[in-house]
């Protein structure tokens, strides 16, 4: 019934599995048949406090029962109240713009790019380099921006002038050149492979763009709200971008984007704008669950979660030689590079039938993302799975 209600009415841009879900706990999912899913993947990083969370919950519903939108053309207290707490978290000077994705974020991140050319440089200064395997989103730009030619289809030419991809961090600087307006990239490449970026060399970089008045943009869109362990990768890399984007894990599964900036004039009113964006029902959501996880981390709850998953995917690892070359990631940010893409398609399917839910990236990463709450037992349930799913192919 529901796949034929999908396939009816529902625009074919993924190729989906007809599983009916009705209920999350945690890191635990319930099908209609009530049967129980490990949830690895946390709707793609963004489930970070859990699904069902009651905390969020309540916060949502005290939210909407009073006001759940008005526009951005008042002020809206959840939304000043998320701004600082985006601000003292992250440790810098910084105000934000909200918006509803993680693609919108970056489409912002650009404007700022843009305008920062525009009046500082006279416009001469227009161009965004981004790099090979990045991900920044489906907008007709940020398409553009994504390093994957194969992202770049005509079917949807022409795209925007002024972006270009180098190989790695070390072509950027010969790239640079008088109409460079900004480098954007991700620390840890997540649709790319889960593929994390040296410490100095990402340091090197934004030192080298600072020197030249280059804009450094960093996409955290998947690496942010405490994914890789800390609040920020930005503050476990120790740099200091012009411009931060968020969305995924920041509402908790609410959408919300944020463009997040130590440029704090850049923009005027009517420079940029959203009907949706920084509403008082993502807001709350956004609150409580940095609350949350704020509260997580402190505690030591979070660091110690990342031992223990990083722990059992290192056995997975070792035991499954035959089929896994390499072991990648951060924090709750975690890949198995596979031997081959087709091995990668049964693995999946082999662990969705034993009820654990894992992600592709790249061509040949099987991709970890649970919630940051997950669970002890949680995840030895989900690795029991795992392995049963992998015995098969062995
Ligand atoms: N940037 C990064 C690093 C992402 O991983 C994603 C989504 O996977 C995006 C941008 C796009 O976010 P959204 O799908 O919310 O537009």
């Amino acid at each position: 019934m529901l796949e034929q209600l999908d396939k009816e009415y529902v625009l074919h841009t993924y190729a989906r599995n007809y599983v009916n879900f009705k209920k999350g706990i945690n890191a635990t999912l319930f099908d209609e048949k009530d049967k129980d899913y490990i949830d690895f993947t946390s709707g793609i990083g963004v489930v970070s406090a859990g699904h069902g969370n009651k905390e969020v919950a309540d916060a949502i519903y005290k939210q909407v029962q009073n006001i759940t939108h008005i526009s951005n053309l008042y002020a809206i207290e959840p939304q000043a109240i998320l701004g600082e707490k985006i601000a003292k978290l992250s440790g810098m000077d910084v105000a934000t713009f909200f918006a509803n994705s993680g693609a919108e974020a970056n489409e912002g991140a650009i404007k700022i790019a843009r305008k920062y050319g525009k009046t500082k440089y006279d416009g001469k200064r227009y161009k965004v380099i981004t790099l090979e395997h990045s991900f920044h989103g489906r907008t007709i730009t940020t398409v553009k921006a994504t390093g994957q030619s194969s992202f770049h289809s005509p079917n949807f030419a022409p795209y925007p002038e002024g972006f270009s991809f180098n190989s790695a961090i070390d072509d950027i600087f010969n790239s640079i050149d008088d109409e460079t307006v900004a480098v954007m990239i991700e620390l840890v490449q997540g649709e790319g492979g889960v593929q994390p970026f040296e410490k100095e060399a990402v340091q090197e970089l934004a030192k080298f763009l600072k020197q030249r008045d280059i804009l450094l943009i960093i996409d955290e869109v998947q690496t942010g709200v405490y994914r890789t362990g800390e609040f920020l990768a930005t503050n476990l890399y120790e740099i200091q971008p012009d411009v931060i984007t968020l969305a995924k894990g920041l509402g908790g599964g609410v959408p919300i984007g944020a463009v997040v900036t130590t440029h704090k004039d850049i923009f005027e009113p009517g420079d940029h704008g959203s009907t949706f964006g920084g509403n008082y029902l993502s807001c709350a959501s956004a609150n409580k669950v940095l609350d949350i996880l704020e509260k997580y981390k402190d505690a030591g709850t979070l660091d110690e979660t990342i031992i223990y998953f990083g722990t059992k995917l290192n056995e997975i690892y070792e035991k499954y030689q035959n089929i896994f070359t390499d072991e990648v990631g951060l924090g709750l940010m975690r890949g198995l590079r596979v031997k081959d893409s087709d091995m990668l398609k049964t693995v999946i399917s082999n662990a969705f039938d034993e009820g654990v839910l894992v992600l592709k990236a790249g061509r040949n990463t099987l991709r970890l993302l649970p919630p940051l709450t997950i669970s002890k037992e949680e995840v030895n349930e989900g690795f029991k799975r795992l392995d049963n799913a992998l015995a098969k192919i062995a």
